[in-house]
């Protein structure tokens, strides 16, 4: 994950949150030269909430591709919130959510 960086004056340090913009995204603010910026803007990056509806759909069994359909994201990203989710929990994955993955191509 990269830092949150000035798209200004390229200052990775005195970063502070400013706020939401309408759309929702978190807002920032560069202590260093004062401008205000949106690092991750829609266009790049999704909400947490489609995000976890995403990791939602897939535990409930649907392929990649159906999800990639019902939430209108591009596969690949799909693939990788899943990958980046299975990563990132605490305990063992059950098997038999493995198998989906291995069924999807994801491992
Ligand atoms: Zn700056």
């Amino acid at each position: 994950m990269s830092a949150i960086q000035c798209p200004k004056c390229h200052a990775a340090e005195r970063q502070i949150k400013d706020g939401y913009t309408a759309a929702g995204s978190q807002r920032f603010r560069c202590r260093l030269c004062g401008c205000r910026y949106t690092p991750l803007p829609k266009e790049h990056g999704y909400d947490e909430e489609v995000r976890m509806q995403a990791l939602r759909l897939h535990l409930e069994g649907l392929s990649l591709r159906a999800i990639s359909r019902v939430l209108d994201v591009n596969h690949q990203t799909a693939a990788n919130w899943i990958n980046g989710y299975v990563n990132h929990l605490p305990i063992g994955i059950p098997d038999s959510i493995l198998e989906l993955i291995e069924l999807d191509g994801l491992l």
